[in-house]
């Protein structure tokens, strides 16, 4: 607890105590003497308490509700005494959580699910890798407390991190939980990339007229380093947040589909080096492939779902992003048009726009990729039939799945 008490004459005297069946414990109490303030008495004096309430000072509290009274008089001859009441629930033990037995086969870059069993009291839980943690929820068809969270493993992570279930209850208790995984580490392209001025004034130019947070510096190639840097995190930021306009439900329930007939002209986390008049001037990650068929072709969606966001997004110019369910999302960059708005129902195959190059894009392509809450995964996992079948589907009863 961290308490803090106002009074122009300063605090005399300061308790906290723990109330719990008709039994007081008392937490803390300090004093002062009224010596000390004497010579120096400003208008308004600030005491802070720290102290920790629980059995360390309270042995006999039980689990269950608790009331916390804090009392607090002040130093003059008044004597006056404020008191604060608080309702608290006293929990003495970590919530509970078991991961289900199962082996998870993990990608560097890739996604897997987990299910797992927690007890009553838990308020959050997940997995999580590295820094992302990834939310769960209710299994369908299943019992209370039985969960499940989709989840990745960043490709810019290293190899070695353990995976961990993760279930905290109201007063922030944490429980984490091992369960068998393997991951496959994975090496990812590097490809180097002439900037020509040419290039460099078509991007500038889209970019910063529809960027109005943006201004032009005047020299192209710093204003080009600012898309391709703290624009393209803004943007990717943008993208991540989307993850809490998700749906709890599963809409989809084939594979996804790749643009038809396309030619891969990036892979996802290919590493880029930029160079500009021979001079190497930048370096990012592509998380996304980059798909080309011919100008202006129509783009699908990859599977069923809600537009959750269809407009121009920085670098991935006119941008489609459709949520798919429990933090699963699909994004589709670079169009030339926008054939569907947010909120619009899709079924796998509904045209959303055509093909193009706006925003970061040098030629007519599509930018596709695909998020597991937030974090972008390698989205071949998600079109092959069966990785969905076998990773997926095959953990879920068959009559909560939709089209059964
Ligand atoms: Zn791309």
């Amino acid at each position: 607890m961290q308490v803090q008490v106002r009074s122009k004459s300063g605090v005399r005297r300061f308790q906290a105590r723990l109330e719990q069946s008709g039994r007081s414990f008392l937490v803390l109490e300090q004093h002062r003497t009224a010596k000390r303030w004497k010579f120096w008495r400003p208008r308004q004096r600030e005491e802070l308490y720290q102290f920790l309430a629980g059995r360390k000072s309270a042995p006999q509290l039980q689990d269950g509700p608790a009331r916390l009274i804090l009392e607090a008089e002040s130093d003059d001859f008044r004597g006056a005494t404020a008191t604060l009441a608080m309702d608290l629930s006293v929990r003495t033990t970590p919530p509970q959580l078991s991961v289900e037995p199962g082996q998870h086969y993990i990608n560097q870059g890739g996604s897997e699910m987990a299910v797992f069993h927690v007890g009553p009291e838990v308020v959050e839980a997940g997995v999580r890798t590295g820094p992302h943690e990834f939310r769960s929820w209710p299994l369908p068809g299943a019992t209370p407390g039985t969960r499940f969270a989709f989840f990745a493993y960043s490709y810019d992570l290293p190899p070695r991190l353990t995976p961990l279930g993760f279930a905290r209850d109201e007063a922030g208790n944490e429980a984490t939980a091992t369960f068998w995984f393997r991951v496959f580490p994975k090496e990812f392209r590097s490809r180097d990339l002439d900037l020509t001025k040419d290039f460099l004034e078509k991007v500038t130019q889209d970019i910063y007229s529809h960027t109005p947070q943006l201004a032009r510096s005047g020299d192209l190639l710093a204003d080009f380093l600012k898309i391709n840097g703290a624009l393209r995190r803004e943007d990717n930021r943008r993208l991540a947040d989307l993850r809490f306009d998700t749906e709890e439900k599963f809409l989809w329930r084939e594979p996804f589909r790749q643009l038809a007939d396309s030619q891969v002209e990036a892979h996802f986390a290919d590493h880029r080096r930029y160079f500009y008049q021979g001079k190497k001037v930048d370096e990012q990650d592509h998380l996304g492939f980059d798909l080309a068929v011919t100008a202006n072709v129509p783009v699908l969606a990859a599977n069923d779902g809600r537009v959750v966001f269809a407009g121009y997004l920085g670098i991935y110019g006119n941008c489609v992003v459709i949520d798919h369910g429990y933090g699963l999302q699909s994004i589709y960059g670079h169009l030339s048009s926008v054939a569907v708005k947010a909120g619009d129902r899709v079924q796998q195959g509904r045209e959303m726009g055509r093909s193009g190059s706006t925003g970061l894009a040098g030629g007519d392509h599509l930018h596709f990729s695909m998020q597991v809450d937030g974090v972008t995964v390698n989205p071949t996992e998600w079109w092959d039939q069966h990785w969905i079948r076998d990773r997926i589907l095959a953990r879920f009863p068959e009559e909560k799945l939709p089209g059964s």
